[in-house]
């Protein structure tokens, strides 16, 4: 078992998007942040069958195989699968489904994921929400911090209930050509969300 200083060096250590798509929004999550969020899932007991869904390069749910969980990524862009398998070598304890999530159906205890914020394809947030409540009992969703209200809206149709909420500043690389400054900062949340 690791910990979690650990933890964020061997996940910072993955390799990234090799040519990020601004239209499926790929921003891989930060190290120690992801760390951080893995740590506190582990502590909760909530790492055990975990589905990752728009995976990407797999920084989340490496983490969760790193605290001994067994994991599903599901990701539907062929070249973040490719870093994804890179990135896997040596894991078990793993499946990768690469289609949609919306083609994703399996029940699973836990859904943690940073999905597309929304920003370029205004509703891909609520499809990944909505597929997390229909297959898990508890989901760890990470978005902007402006999305409190639309988290929250959407838990309380849904029956569910907001238990936690952490907060991050969060570094983003300069990766894409619409971004103008090296490494902008966003500030984040990530609600943990149950039935
Ligand atoms: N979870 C990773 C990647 C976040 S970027 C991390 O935290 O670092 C969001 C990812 O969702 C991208 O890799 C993108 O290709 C994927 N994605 C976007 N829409 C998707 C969909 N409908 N089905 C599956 N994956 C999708």
């Amino acid at each position: 078992m690791t910990t979690k200083k650990q933890l964020a060096i061997t996940l910072s250590k993955l390799k990234d998007f090799s040519n990020p798509k601004a239209t499926l929004e790929q921003y891989t999550t930060d190290s120690n942040i992801a760390a951080d969020i893995l740590w506190n899932a582990h502590m909760l007991n909530d790492l055990t069958k975990v589905a990752d869904l728009g995976a990407g390069t797999g920084v989340l749910g490496i983490g969760v195989l790193e605290l001994e969980g067994k994991v599903i990524f599901v990701e539907k862009d062929e070249d973040a699968i490719s870093v994804l398998k890179e990135n896997l070598e040596g894991y078990s304890n793993y499946e990768i489904v690469e289609k949609d999530i919306g083609l994703f159906n399996k029940k699973i205890n836990t859904v943690i994921m940073n999905p597309p914020f929304g920003v370029q394809n205004r509703k891909a947030d609520k499809r990944f929400v909505e597929k997390a409540f229909e297959i898990a009992k508890t989901t760890y969703y990470i978005g902007k911090v402006e999305s409190k209200t639309f988290i929250e809206a959407i838990s309380k149709d849904h029956n569910k209930k907001i238990t936690h909420y952490w907060e991050y500043e969060m570094p983003l690389k300069k990766t894409m050509q619409h971004h103008t400054k090296k490494v902008k900062k966003i500030m984040v949340g990530c609600w943990r969300i149950q039935c």
